[in-house]
């Protein structure tokens, strides 16, 4: 009689009981049904596939993208006494041609492999003669094109259906907002599978928005409540990853920087450090983080925007996967949103791809700038309805004021309307606040009716509320390179008077570290 799945768990991989939906899924492959797997990341989502391969009759294929994760499980699972070998780039040919031998022998578990790979005929001949348990397609948002991870060769793994209609297969990703699970579901004929969803809520990270001041001061004050704890501080650009890890490093932080333009050796080191010493920073693009799996991370900090809410959510994700508590920070400022707004404008894109993107910004920048529930707003964006505010992001711990903006919205729009609709955050705040700059007297400017109107706000005032009014689409940013703002349809309501706006409040710095404090 052949083991139960629950057998195979205990003496197989150590583990007492399966976690949440695993049992369900994997008595489902099992059985030989198709699967689509929705899970957040470290949720379990290998033992899904793991388990049915050692449970049917043949080798599982995994087609994964990425190969370093590959070498990964395929380490871990022979420790476990489990046959399982990769196929991939790195190998060399005899190497490659001994494990082709092994699969057409029935000598493999599990057999991990890049999508390029399989797609080759040889490989798909190969497996035409040997034995087939399942097909388990990893990371599979890889198949959508609005996705930042799109690989064009998911695009052909519905032909494994075509020509192996019998083989079961799971598709498996923790990137799923509705519209990339259909896609996901469409693209690879999975309309038909069982669909198993699990929440996405991580209960255990605390969210937390600061708008952006002296970043690096704001990030120190943030690693005060985090001293001596493992954590990732995510910067856009190599650049500010080696000035922030250099500055942390000056101010007594054990930080390490990590890039992709740092040499392989080097990466490797810190990425060792940071999983095998205790309290290491590390200071990352996004490159840094893709199958990490450090369960001690007690916080992930941005520095600046992520692309999306996925790429925020997969980013804070590597946050707390042992389940204590732990923290994602983010902070933001009126740079990052103009930047970005104007990154798509210029970009080359069609027409259709830009119209994601600005779904997609206008997504994250709602999340920033809402008085609202972090938490439940992260979850609706994957479809998920969390029904209270969940007491523990800072809109909840701490919920910020708002004021009527209303007049305020009306100098900024019309001071811009009257210089022409070209000029910059920077100049439009010397105009409102009235400012004696020889720039400002060459234009004409001391000259506008709007000139000194807003010299009852300071600077740092202004900058929060042509924030508020970019993120929340009451004025554009042009595409020309200069970052001049113009007015956009929704600003005339406004400008007549006729809708009234709140703004949300800024802490000052202070009462932000006060806040932080008592958080
Ligand atoms: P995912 O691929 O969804 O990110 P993994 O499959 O890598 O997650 O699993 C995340 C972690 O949880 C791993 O360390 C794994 O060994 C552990 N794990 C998975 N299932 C169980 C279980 N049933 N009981 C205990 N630990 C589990
Ligand atoms: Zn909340």
């Amino acid at each position: 009689m052949s083991p139960s799945p629950l057998d195979l768990l205990r003496r197989v991989f150590g583990y007492d009981a399966f976690r949440g939906p695993q049992q369900a899924i994997v008595e489902h492959v099992v059985a030989g049904g198709d699967a689509l797997v929705l899970m957040p990341t470290g949720g379990g989502k290998s033992l899904c596939y793991q388990i049915p391969a050692l449970l049917r009759n043949g080798t599982g294929i995994v087609i994964s993208p990425l190969i370093a994760l590959m070498q990964d499980q395929v380490e871990a699972l022979a420790q476990l006494g489990v046959r399982a070998a990769f196929l991939n780039s790195s190998l060399d040919a005899a190497s490659a041609a001994a494990i082709e031998r092994q699969l057409l022998a029935g000598e493999l578990d599990l057999l991990y492999v890049a999508p390029e790979r399989l797609l080759t005929p040889r490989f798909l001949d190969l497996l035409g003669r040997s034995a087939i348990a399942l097909f388990a397609i990893d990371e599979a948002h890889c198949v959508s094109q609005w996705g930042h991870d799109f690989r064009p060769e998911y695009r052909q793994l519905n032909l494994l259906h075509e020509r192996w209609p019998q083989v079961p297969r799971i598709a498996l990703t923790a990137t799923a907002d509705p519209p990339t699970r259909r896609e996901i579901a469409e693209r690879l004929d999975l309309e038909q599978a069982r669909h198993f969803v699990s929440s996405f809520d991580r209960p255990n990270i605390r969210y937390r928005v600061v708008q952006k001041d002296n970043s690096r001061r704001q990030l120190l004050d943030f690693l005060d409540g985090h001293r001596g704890e493992a954590g990732i501080v995510y910067c856009l650009s190599r650049r500010k990853v080696e000035e922030t890890a250099a500055y942390l490093e000056a101010h007594g932080i054990a930080a390490l920087p990590y890039h992709a333009g740092m040499d392989a050796a080097k990466r490797a080191e810190h990425q060792r450090r940071f999983l095998r010493e205790d309290g290491i920073v590390m200071v990352a693009t996004i490159a840094f983080g893709m199958g990490i799996d450090k369960p001690d991370v007690r916080f992930v900090a941005h520095m600046d925007l992520p692309k999306s809410m996925e790429g925020y959510y997969q980013e804070t994700g590597r946050a707390g996967r042992d389940g204590a508590p732990a923290e994602a920070w983010l902070c933001y400022g009126l740079g990052d949103v103009v930047m970005l707004k104007q990154m798509i404008e210029s970009s080359e894109a069609g027409e259709e791809r830009k119209r994601v993107e600005r779904r997609k910004l206008d997504a994250l920048l709602g999340y920033c700038e809402s008085t609202r529930c972090r938490r439940q707003l992260l979850l609706a964006g994957f479809g998920e309805d969390y029904p209270q505010p969940c007491g523990n992001c800072d809109n909840c711990l701490s919920p910020p004021d708002t004021w009527d903006a209303t007049v305020a919205a009306q100098k900024a729009l019309s001071c811009v309307y009257r210089s022409g609709q070209r000029y910059g955050v920077a100049h439009l705040i010397d105009i409102l606040r009235g400012a004696d700059h020889p720039r400002i007297r060459e234009l004409g400017h001391d000259r506008l009716s709007t000139f000194g109107i807003g010299a009852d706000l300071d600077a740092r005032h202004w900058r929060s509320i042509f924030r508020q009014l970019v993120a929340a689409g009451l004025l554009a940013v042009d595409a020309d390179g200069h970052s001049g703002l113009r007015l956009t349809p929704d600003s005339r309501p406004v400008l007549r008077g006729e809708r009234r706006l709140l703004l949300r409040r800024e802490a000052t710095r202070r009462r932000e570290r006060e806040r932080l404090r008592s958080v």
